[in-house]
Formats: C-alpha cells, sequence, structure tokens
C-alpha cells in the first residue's frame, strides 16, 4: 500500500499548522520515515475539543508535498471533500468513528488512493472486515487495516489493543494490518513492547504519534512522542525482533 513491508506512519495527531508539520516532516524524513500523519479533521468526542483546521489546512498539505519526499495520510470525514483532498493526500485515512458510515466507504471504494481503514472502537472482527469489503466492492482493494484498540473496562490504557485481531484480519481479508500504538494505548512508556508485540504477531506496520512540543499538543498531549523519544523508540522496536 505504502510500498514496502514494515510500514512506519508518524507525525503530530493533528496538523495544527504550517510550522510544526515542516518541522516534523523534515526531522522525519531525516531519519528515512516514508509516511506522515496529516490529520486535518479531528473527530472529537466533545464538539468542544479541538476539531482540527479543517480544508483550510490544504495549503498547509501541498507545501509539505512540494518540500518533501513523504506521503501524507489524512483522515478524511465526509463523502464532501473526497474529490478536493484526493488532490492533495496520499492515503485516506478512515477513523475509527467512521469504520460503519457506509456511504463513505462506497465513495472511497471508487477512488483509486491507498486506504487506510481502522477498526471501530467497539467492532467486532467480522464488521471489520465487512468494513473492508465495502470499500472493496467498488473496485479499490488498496486497502490497509489498522487496529487501534477496542473498548474495554480497564483505564490504564486508553483501549485495549486486541492482538489477535492482526492474524484473524490477514486471514480472513489477507488484507496487511498495521496497528496505531498511540492511540491504542494513550501512554508511550510501554510503546516499544506493544510495537513489539503487534510485529511478532504479524503486523505490517506501526502507527505512532510524533509531536515537535507534544507538552503544547492541542490534542492527545499525552501519548504524542517528542524526537528524541521517537528516536529511541525508532531504535529499539526492531532490536531483537528475529522475525
Ligand atoms: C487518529 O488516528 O487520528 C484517530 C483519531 O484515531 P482513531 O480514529 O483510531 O480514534
Ligand atoms: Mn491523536
Amino acid at each position: 500500500m505504502l510500498g514496502n513491508e514494515n510500514i512506519l506512519i508518524a507525525g503530530p495527531c493533528a496538523v495544527e499548522n504550517y510550522e510544526i508539520m515542516l518541522q516534523t516532516a523534515e526531522y522525519l524524513t531525516s531519519k528515512g520515515i516514508t509516511a506522515i500523519r496529516a490529520n486535518l479533521f479531528k473527530p472529537r468526542t466533545s464538539p468542544h475539543n479541538f476539531q482540527g483546521i479543517g480544508l483550510e489546512g490544504l495549503d498547509v498539505l501541498a507545501r509539505i508535498k512540494q518540500s518533501h519526499k513523504i506521503k501524507l495520510v489524512s483522515e478524511i470525514v465526509d463523502v464532501r471533500h473526497i474529490s478536493e483532498m484526493m488532490n492533495y493526500v496520499d492515503v485516506f485515512q478512515v477513523g475509527s468513528r467512521n469504520m460503519s458510515n457506509f456511504e463513505l466507504l462506497r465513495e472511497l471504494g471508487r477512488t483509486a488512493n491507498p486506504i487506510l481503514l481502522k477498526r471501530g472502537m467497539s467492532a467486532t472482527i467480522e464488521e471489520f472486515a465487512y468494513a473492508a469489503e465495502y470499500i472493496s466492492c467498488g473496485g479499490n482493494n488498496n486497502i490497509c487495516l489498522c487496529e487501534r484498540g477496542i473498548r474495554s473496562f480497564d483505564n490504564e490504557t486508553r483501549n485495549m489493543l486486541d492482538l489477535s485481531c492482526i492474524p484473524l484480519m490477514k486471514a480472513k481479508t489477507r488484507l496487511p494490518i498495521i496497528v496505531d500504538l498511540s492511540h491504542s494505548l494513550g501512554r508511550k512508556d510501554i510503546i516499544v513492547e506493544m510495537g513489539k508485540a503487534a510485529l511478532a504477531c504479524g503486523a505490517s506496520g506501526l502507527m505512532v504519534e510524533v509531536h515537535p512540543e507534544p507538552q503544547n499538543a492541542l490534542s492527545d498531549a499525552a501519548q504524542q512522542m517528542n524526537f528524541d523519544e521517537f528516536d529511541s523508540f525508532l531504535s529499539n522496536i526492531f532490536q531483537n525482533l528475529n522475525l
């Protein structure tokens, strides 16, 4: 989907402004990372929280695309945005809250863009697989699945990372699957261990949040890694894996 095995998608929770995206893109490309999170829309649980900068941010994406060789992965929340966004975005991400937005899935199935389909927060394996079929029915088979944790009872982690989803979805759909460690865990102190576990279970890659100053981020401050933390994540994650 993104050209190779072991996909690593990194970047801020949301596109906040050009400066932060530039700094992050600069840093990630220097580390050899080939895909950056570039979310203009942030469907949040509360309507009072930061919702993203919206289509106005397309200009930021255009400038990053022009100056850096890095794929832009951006969440799509509305069928009406598809035609405009496809000119700027390399990969359309369907967020957890939209996994069952079947009209959106159908329309994305008619595009040629790769689709990153995230698991709904309470979606069963079967529902997740059918959501992918809504896309492929339209002719677009360039789909990568993403496990991002499911709802559970324990608040130690933000969600419960369901590792069994990885081999189950691979067998059921024959599609690649990656794991979003940041939204699964909601914390960064156990991110290396869980990333290794995800890869050992057959994940084709990982997604993580990286921000130049996580403490000042407009969303998900607690789980975003700063550049030093990402350096250490990167040097530890593929070590002693023997895969
Ligand atoms: C995200 O990746 O930005 C996001 C909001 O994740 P999820 O849809 O999995 O909650
Ligand atoms: Mn986030």
